[in-house]
């Protein structure tokens, strides 16, 4: 029998709520929804994931209303990565959860943000988004009286933390030893971040067309775009405009999804794991897009590196971008009594225990916490004498 808020037929080797390694602080199960529905209803309910509405994927939260931000591209990822959960026999609602989550520590501005705050971060630490994720539902989340952050599962937090540098791994215990031993997260995890890619791949396709800084003919040059486009134009020869370009990526997520699904079945047939901790133990991953469709999926993927993300209107958001960051990073830390009240009191606090390491690090929770919008109105206060401070 199924216990409450599991999927029915699920998987020998999907995670299951009854066999979840735990919270490090201990509850009791939830009386009327599974463990990994607690944790995804704990996400949505938390601070991290509303500024998810105003930080950027890659275009600055102001440009324009139709361009996706961190939030409706995790919504989009979770909604891809569910269908293949289902179809797989994987756990559904972990699969959300870790989804849902993936992007919680992302600074503002998007992978610029990321990078300049790492660069900040350089001689304390560094910065990681998937480790600052998972700090978020660790640490910096306060919502219960009992605990800090949400105390998810560990199903959750594996899936959480995709990456991981060696040296962080060394201090995160059971959760780091996969990334020393070179071993598997679970099935759930492994598609979550394959859903990520096939999600972005598509939707900065769409993004990038209507922002004019790609062209349908150049994309029609690449294997899944213009197999997927000439298809459309053969079976609507009439159709213009907007619906063509939503047929094309409609078709070219559902190639890839269906892909996923067949290759995935097919490789975990052949391993047959015989629950969660043989996954683990693989030297490879099971959930995975067959060869040639991986090809063309990096094909597009190099395209729009080139081509969106490196386009030179892109390139002077993100310039301003990582400038607003250093900058904020660079005065709040040089200067900590500017911070507002708790997160002073923080620093001060940190400080006496972990030094000049321990003070970077909360001025980067502070600034990685922070909205595109909060961001630029911080920068204006401390930086312009004219602004309201
Ligand atoms: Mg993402």
């Amino acid at each position: 029998m199924t216990s409450v808020g599991t999927q029915p037929a699920l998987a020998p080797y999907a995670a299951d709520d009854s066999r979840s390694r735990g919270r490090v602080h201990p509850e009791a199960p939830p009386e009327w929804r599974g463990e990994f529905q607690r944790d995804r209803d704990r996400i949505i309910h938390s601070n991290a994931f509303r500024r998810l509405v105003y930080k950027t994927q890659v275009f600055v939260n102001h440009e324009g209303d139709l361009y996706r931000t961190r939030v409706t591209h995790s919504m989009e990822v979770a909604q891809i990565a569910r269908t293949i959960a289902r179809a797989l026999g994987l756990h559904e609602t972990l699969t959300e959860a870790i989804c849902l989550a993936h992007d919680l520590g992302h600074t503002p501005f998007g992978h610029a943000g990321q990078d300049a705050l790492n660069e900040c971060m350089r001689e304390y630490g560094g910065f990681e988004h998937n480790l600052q994720s998972l700090r978020v539902v660790d640490l910096l989340e306060e919502r219960y009286a009992e605990f800090p952050g949400l105390n998810l599962c560990f199903e959750t937090r594996e899936g959480i933390l995709k990456h991981c540098s060696a040296a962080n791994a060394r201090t995160l215990g059971a959760l780091g030893e996969r990334f020393l031993q070179r071993r598997q997260p679970g099935l759930e995890a492994q598609l979550a971040n394959l859903a990520d890619a096939i999600a972005y791949n598509n939707h900065d396709v769409d993004d990038g067309l209507r922002a004019g800084l790609i062209e349908t003919e150049a994309l029609c040059e690449l294997a899944l775009f213009g197999r997927a486009h000439a298809e459309v134009r053969r079976q609507y020869p009439q159709l213009t405009g907007r619906r063509v370009i939503h047929e094309t990526i409609r078709r070219m997520i559902n190639r890839v999804v269906a892909d996923v699904i067949t290759t995935s079945a097919a490789q975990i047939a052949a391993a047959a794991p015989r629950d969660i901790d043989a996954v683990r133990e693989l030297p490879r991953p099971l959930v995975t897009m067959s060869e040639a469709v991986h090809a063309e999926h990096q094909e597009l993927k190099r395209f729009l590196n080139e081509a969106l993300y490196r386009h030179y209107r892109v390139l002077r958001m993100t310039n301003k971008a990582r400038r607003v960051l250093k900058e904020l990073f660079a005065v709040l830390l040089e200067d900590p009594d500017l911070l507002p009240g708790e997160h002073r009191a923080a620093a001060a606090q940190a400080e006496q225990s972990g030094g000049k390491a321990a003070r970077a690090r909360v001025v980067a929770d502070y600034v990685a916490g922070m909205t595109d919008r909060y961001a630029i109105v911080e920068h204006r206060r401390l930086f312009n004498p004219d602004a309201r401070s």
